[in-house]
């Protein structure tokens, strides 16, 4: 029987997991596996560049990753089963890594024992994905970027795993047309440095927010004033930061807030999120939602309901506790669901439909960020359930919510933190500076290399 061709469109952490599930699934003689990834390398956000606006090929700049980044959560909570940080790095380390140190680590996990690379034409956008009722196939639009040429493929499956955060939210404000400052969007945030002895206005109330405050101050930035729009944050802040309800409007370098209060700034940081986007899928196939823990119109948040019989999947679509472990088992299920092994699937359309109203039931209830937690954690563990993956994952309930009673209990010593591993059972040890005043994010320095 010919090949069942699959194609990945994006190489980040979801995509790329995607391309080891069918590798450890040992499925060469079942499927030919095809990733397309415009960047030149893999790793999506987790690939730095002091680039914003457009890319080196003329595309829109994929990673609204910063210089300063560190985890927001705990690495315990991100930790594959079988490639635990102990592993890669030969020691314990600290709990709340900077960003090199996790993309190192997701590397080593795609190059250990594998050689994932011959999947992937990297420097090759998707334009354009639509299917075929007739003869059940997707036709793929892709253009080399080096050489500027484009070709059609066809394929018998599409995984979408492009990510959710890169195509960013921009309201405007009356009178910031006059505002003599710098205006950005948190996408094109790189280096705080940039805002010392800086008054800042940040616009939003979530993680991004939160993070570029604290960074700005951790930086010199003189002061922080965050304004929300549905609910403030809430957490006791170091000396400098405030929230506001949301600003109004301003007048030059003068702002105006909705309880009548005003004060003057020097940049205004839109923390305010980003929009699902995905513009190369037809019409009927594309995938349209905002921030949410189930999205709409999928079966177990993956696959797409785009008839009785669907080929197509989403991956990594949901707000994010788990990640790396959620795309990994997300991508184990797609894969088993591909190759004809998961023993109740494919299911009647009708079934699937039934299925995902339950999810969709308990997310309308749910209200704070510990039953997000909770119902995440009840999606992977039925995740695991139908796949066979490594069930403790789930393990990390508990410690997001102590992570989150952490954040409220010092925003600015959550990092500091140290959790314990659940498949090494090894207590990560303190940095060697709380995150505050921890300077070099190099591995070097974090990794305590000799
Ligand atoms: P991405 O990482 O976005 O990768 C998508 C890939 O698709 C990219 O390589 C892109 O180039 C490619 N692509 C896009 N369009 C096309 C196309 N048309 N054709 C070909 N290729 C295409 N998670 C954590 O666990 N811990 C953190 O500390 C953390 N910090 C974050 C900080 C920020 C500022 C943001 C925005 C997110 C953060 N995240 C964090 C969440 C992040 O979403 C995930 O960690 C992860 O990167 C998601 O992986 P992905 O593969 O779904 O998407
Ligand atoms: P987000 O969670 O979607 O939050 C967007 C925020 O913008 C919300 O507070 C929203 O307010 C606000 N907003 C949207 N439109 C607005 C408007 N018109 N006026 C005022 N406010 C508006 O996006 P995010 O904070 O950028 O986070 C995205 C992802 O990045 C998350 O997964 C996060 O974990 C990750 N991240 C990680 C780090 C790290 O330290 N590792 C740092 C930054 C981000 P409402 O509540 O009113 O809707």
């Amino acid at each position: 029987m010919a090949k069942k061709r699959v194609c990945v469109i994006g190489a980040g952490p979801c995509g790329m997991t995607a391309l080891w599930n069918f590798a450890k699934l040992e499925s060469d003689n079942q499927v030919d596996v095809v990733c397309y990834e415009k960047q030149k390398t893999w790793g999506g956000l987790w690939t730095y560049s002091w680039r914003t606006g457009t890319d080196g090929y003329g595309e829109p700049c994929h990673s609204g990753m910063y210089r300063h980044l560190w985890s927001n959560g705990p690495k315990e909570c991100l930790e594959f089963p079988d490639y635990t940080f102990e592993k890669h790095f030969g020691k314990a380390i600290p709990s709340f890594p900077p960003r090199p140190v996790l993309r190192d680590y997701l590397e080593g996990r795609w190059t250990n024992n594998v050689n994932l690379k011959p999947y992937i034409r990297f420097s090759t956008v998707v334009r354009h994905v639509e299917y075929n009722e007739r003869d059940k196939k997707f036709t793929v639009d892709i253009t080399n970027l080096e050489t500027d040429t484009s070709l059609k493929e066809s394929f018998d499956y599409v995984i979408v795993a492009t990510g959710i955060f890169n195509v960013p939210n921009i309201p405007d404000f009356p009178g910031l047309d006059t505002f003599e400052g710098r205006i950005l969007h948190s996408h094109d945030f790189r280096d705080a440095k940039e805002f010392k002895d800086q008054r800042l206005l940040v616009v939003g109330s979530s993680y991004s927010a939160e993070d570029l405050a604290l960074q700005c101050m951790k930086y010199g930035a003189k002061s922080a004033i965050c304004t929300w729009r549905t609910k403030p944050m809430g957490f006791k802040w170091p000396k400098g930061i405030e929230e506001r309800p949301l600003v109004q409007k301003f007048d030059g370098n003068i702002a105006h807030f909705k309880d009548g209060s005003s004060a003057e700034i020097d940049a205004v940081l839109l923390c305010t999120g980003y929009k699902y986007s995905f513009p190369f899928m037809e019409d009927n196939l594309r995938l349209r939602s905002t921030l949410t823990m189930f999205p709409d119109n999928t079966y177990k948040g993956l696959l797409y309901f785009m008839g009785e019989d669907s080929r197509l999947f989403y991956m990594g679509l949901q707000d994010q506790y788990y990640s790396y472990t959620m795309f990994d088992v997300e991508a184990l299920w797609i894969c088993k669901y591909i190759l004809g092994k998961l023993p109740n699937e494919p299911r009647p359309l009708s079934e699937m439909k039934e299925n995902s109203k339950e999810w969709y039931e308990k997310r309308s209830k749910l209200k704070t960020a510990h039953d997000d937690i909770d119902f995440q954690t009840a999606y992977i563990a039925d995740l695991c359930k139908d796949t066979g993956y490594n069930p403790d994952v789930t393990k990390a309930g508990e410690m997001f919510h102590t992570w989150e009673n952490d954040k409220d209990k010092n925003i600015a010593t959550y990092r500091d933190q140290c959790f314990t591993s659940i498949f090494t059972g090894t207590r990560s040890p303190a940095h060697t500076a709380p995150w505050w005043q921890a300077k070099d994010d190099s591995i070097k320095a974090f990794v305590n290399k000799k």
